[in-house]
């Protein structure tokens, strides 16, 4: 029972610091409890951090063993966006806007004619390329946090779509689900996947593609006008015990599979996750960092890496803001001086920020 309540509790939470969204400000001072030169210097501060951030970033690129200076890189990304105020310096804008403009001219220049490339944008919003096709999930502008300046640029959102095949959308939430971007698709004639209750009652309803919420059904899904189909299992997730969630499992035509897990956080769910592996090879497993128990997901899809997403959507307010560095205690690999240690699962975690890029190579995590 006390389970039940904190589950129930946590989800109430994250429902309430979603509504509470910090909305635009209009005084002239970012924190109104500090005068301007304080509010200044904690702008100067964030670009002298993030600065430093993005040089050891670049120096030390998403890898397994992680090395040691990128894990401070990413923690120190949690000090500067856990000003409750950071959404709104300039520094932390123009770090998301150029971290993206990076990802999409490199996503713009690349070829793989092996394996894949992962590339994590925005919250949740992932962009994987193999060599038949190039699949996004959740893509987001990051406009859902409704913070004038803090946003993609628009020409770089439609830069990332011209780049993609389908996409592939979780759950109705907006900082998962964009009307306009999934209109782009449509628009190319790519299609957009997403639950049934998605802009239910808008014109593009009928124009996005429902799949069957069942396990362990293979649906095909023919993408580039035909040339190729792609295998998709949808499980039926759920956050919290009304909003549907799509988990979805791609099969590309290279037999590689990816599974994005959205929002997903409900426990009477587990009876399917604890059985992927029993039905299908999972490459990549990409859930959202706070989904319920991330050992036993880990333990259920038997992924050889995990990417998590959804690490410091700037939308939320800081408790639900996910650091770093609960994903690195969740993996069990930074205990708290307490003692109090996760146990963590022995999958290999690649952590990474906005824009950055990870190539998964098969061969190298045969079990
Ligand atoms: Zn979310």
């Amino acid at each position: 029972m006390k389970k039940i309540i904190s589950i129930a509790g946590l989800l109430v939470l994250i429902t309430l610091s979603y509504a509470q969204n910090i909305q635009s400000k209009s005084s002239d001072l970012i924190d109104p409890t500090l005068n301007e030169r304080q509010n200044q210097f904690l702008n100067d501060e964030a670009e002298a951090l993030l600065l430093q951030a993005n040089r050891v970033l670049t120096n030390y690129p998403p890898g397994w063993p992680e090395p040691i200076n990128r894990r401070s890189a990413l923690l120190l990304l949690d000090g500067v966006f856990h000003d409750v105020y950071a959404p709104h310096r300039p520094a932390v804008q123009s770090f998301l806007k150029s971290r993206i403009k990076k990802a999409v001219n490199e996503i713009e220049q690349t070829e793989i004619l092996n394996g894949a490339r992962i590339w994590k944008l925005y919250n949740h919003g992932l962009i994987i390329r193999t060599r038949s096709l190039t699949i996004g999930f959740d893509l987001v502008s990051g406009k859902s946090a409704n913070i004038e300046g803090f946003s993609v640029e628009i020409d770089d959102i439609n830069r990332l779509i011209n780049q993609c095949d389908v996409l592939f959308i979780s759950h109705l939430h907006k900082d998962h689900a964009e009307e306009s971007i999934a209109q782009f698709f449509i628009n190319q004639g790519k299609p957009v996947v997403a639950p049934p209750g998605v802009w239910k009652d808008k014109p593009i309803y009928t124009q996005i593609t429902h799949l069957k919420r069942v396990s362990n059904i293979i649906q095909p899904l023919s993408v580039k006008n035909g040339q190729e189909e792609l295998k998709v299992i949808v499980y039926p997730g759920h956050q919290g015990e009304n909003t549907e969630n799509n988990v979805y499992l791609v099969i590309t035509p290279e037999g590689l599979s990816f599974s994005q897990m959205g929002d997903q956080y409900n426990h009477d769910d587990f009876e399917w996750i604890d059985e992927v592996k029993n039905n299908y090879v999972v490459d990549i497993l990409m859930p959202n960092c706070w989904t319920e128990d991330i050992a036993r997901v880990a333990k259920g899809f038997n992924p050889a890496i995990i990417i998590t997403g959804h690490e410091n959507e700037m939308g939320h307010t800081i408790d639900h803001r996910e650091p770093y560095w609960l994903s690195y205690q969740r993996k069990g690999i930074l205990n708290s001086p307490e003692g109090n240690n996760d146990p963590g699962y022995d999958c290999p975690l690649i952590l990474m920020t906005w824009g950055e890029s990870y190539y998964y190579k098969k061969e190298n995590y045969l079990k």
